[in-house]
């Protein structure tokens, strides 16, 4: 199964980044050069450092063992977790807990009777 990496968004990881019960999977991304639970765990490098380093040095494939996938487009990649990280916070999405409604009148209504 495949997962897609946090900080590059290459799809192909072989394992979750990370779990709740085990921590980090110790896989290297190939494209990142990310290492879950050392890069993060061991050397403190946030997921946003890492993202920041990678696109500075020019988005490159990171693994010599495994190829890119065919028609691999780092720019194409990376302008899915730039759009995901960016976005804006969630302040135009209506709070789903605040409905209308007549529950909140129906006390008042009944102590004016
Ligand atoms: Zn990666």
């Amino acid at each position: 199964m495949n997962h897609s990496c946090p900080i590059c968004a290459y799809p192909g990881l072989e394992e979750p980044p990370r779990s709740p019960s085990s921590g980090g999977s110790y896989e290297i991304c190939p494209c990142c050069g990310f290492q879950f639970g050392v890069t993060d765990d061991d050397d403190g490098v946030t997921y946003d450092t890492w993202r920041l380093h990678w696109a500075e040095e020019g988005m490159e494939w990171f693994s010599r063992g495994v190829p890119a996938p065919a028609g691999w487009d780092a720019r194409a990649q990376f302008a899915k977790v730039a759009s995901k990280t960016s976005s804006p916070p969630a302040t135009k999405t209506a709070p789903q807990s605040t409905k209308p409604g007549p529950t909140g009148v129906g006390p008042d209504q009944r102590r004016l009777r």
